[in-house]
């Protein structure tokens, strides 16, 4: 279900994938096939009610949507401002937002006639998402990921195992998400026929972005309606945090023509500003090229790829999708960052006002959202994209706060 065609800044990416000028494909020429197939395949299924009906049939039946639009109320009480309204992905089936998007892939898979799939992950939520979709599939799946993060999200690795998925350690690079996602990319060149690569965020090469976006596009057409159902109007602003920036896209997307409608992207502001200390590659990244696609890139002086820290696995990436380059540009969204230390006490006041642990990722999210309340009216709202619950982060966040 594609959000309302529309006149300017919505209407993107062109037939070539490109955002203005970000986006695009940049990737060997065995893989131009393969992306041509997954574009023409994916274009004909969103057109198709038979793929969109089943989409949201399963979407609705397994995942559990429509995801809640929850008031916050002491959350709202303590920030002093706006009223707080929660968009709770955190209780979809596998306590994300990922699963759309990976439910929507695998479905992909099956019509492209392919028996296996590849992911890479981060904070393994994307992983744990495609090792569902994979199961209910009865698909093969292998899931990339870098050792410092198996060390980090064990109970993840456990969930994809137990699902029957494998996971691939990858112990080049930094080992995290960026490296994992190299790998991925590696084999694929050699297994693309029968072997589908489901991307986790809105990045890569054309189309994924594009794809990605409609798929997790059913987080903001839900909010759009539930603030006219339950607030009687569309809210004053929209707060999401931004790794490679999927839960943004999709809860954005759908209020990109609507100009009263602030959007603001939090990214991992880690232990300070400092070069290879964060992931903050909008405010602090470049043009480039990475895993595919142009978009900015936190890159050193040499033009490397740059070393990136966060607490939250989820957005320990030096990447980001094109089209959140392309909103920065046209002064869209506004994107801002938030450290590790913050989002660690809004993990904890979350969990003390709320009785809701976000993920770490998240909790990025809610110190802007507090931010943002608190320099509005009470009779304004702010929508939170609470993109997951926390539990995954409970023995990561013991750890760092006994260090202390
Ligand atoms: C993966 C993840 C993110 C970051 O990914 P995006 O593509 O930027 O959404 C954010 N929150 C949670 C809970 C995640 O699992």
């Amino acid at each position: 279900m594609p959000a309302t065609a529309a006149p300017t800044v919505s209407a993107v990416p062109n037939a070539l994938g490109r955002f203005g000028k970000f986006g695009g494909r940049f990737v060997p020429e065995t893989l131009m096939f393969a992306l041509d197939e997954l574009d023409r395949e994916f274009r004909t299924a969103w057109a198709d009610p038979a793929f969109t009906g089943e989409f949201h049939r399963i979407l609705t039946e397994y995942v559990g949507r429509p995801s809640r639009l929850y008031f916050a109320e002491r959350l709202t009480k303590e920030a002093g401002g706006a009223r707080i309204f929660l968009k709770r992905e955190d209780l979809n089936h596998t306590g994300a937002h990922k699963i759309n998007n990976a439910i929507g892939q695998a479905m992909l898979t099956r019509r492209m006639g392919k028996k296996r799939v590849i992911a890479e992950t981060g904070a393994g939520m994307h992983g744990v998402a495609t090792a569902t979709a994979a199961a209910l599939f009865g698909l093969d799946c292998r899931v990339y990921m870098g050792v410092e993060d198996i060390r980090r999200q064990e109970l993840n690795v456990f969930r994809m195992r137990a699902m029957g998925t494998e996971v691939f350690p990858v112990e080049s690079g930094s080992k995290t998400l960026k490296d994992a996602t190299n790998e991925a990319m590696r084999e694929w060149m050699s297994t693309v026929e029968g072997t589908h690569y489901i991307i986790g965020s809105v990045v890569g090469p054309h189309p994924f972005p594009m794809m990605v976006r409609e798929f997790q596009s059913v987080i903001g057409i839900e909010t759009k309606q539930q603030c006219l159902d339950q607030i009687g109007r569309l809210p004053d602003a929209v707060v999401a945090c931004v790794g490679g920036g999927s839960n943004a896209a999709g809860i954005f997307y759908p209020f990109v023509d609507d100009s009263d409608v602030s959007l603001i992207g939090v990214e991992a502001g880690g232990h300070s500003p400092a070069a290879g200390q964060h992931a903050s590659t909008l405010s602090f990244g470049a043009p480039g090229v990475l895993h595919g696609s142009y978009s900015y890139v936190l890159q050193d002086d040499d033009g490397q790829t740059a070393d990136v820290h966060s607490v939250s696995a989820g957005l320990d990436y030096p990447g980001v999708g094109p089209e959140h380059s392309y909103w920065k540009d046209a002064g869209r969204v506004r994107y801002t960052s938030v450290s590790d230390q913050e989002a660690l006490d809004a993990f904890h006041l979350c969990g003390r006002l709320e009785g809701i642990l976000p993920a770490l990722e998240t909790a990025h999210a809610v110190v802007e959202t507090m931010r943002e309340a608190a320099r509005r009216g009470k009779d304004e709202v702010v929508v939170l994209c609470f993109s997951g619950r926390g539990d995954k982060d409970c023995a990561e966040v013991a750890r760092v706060t006994a260090k202390k």
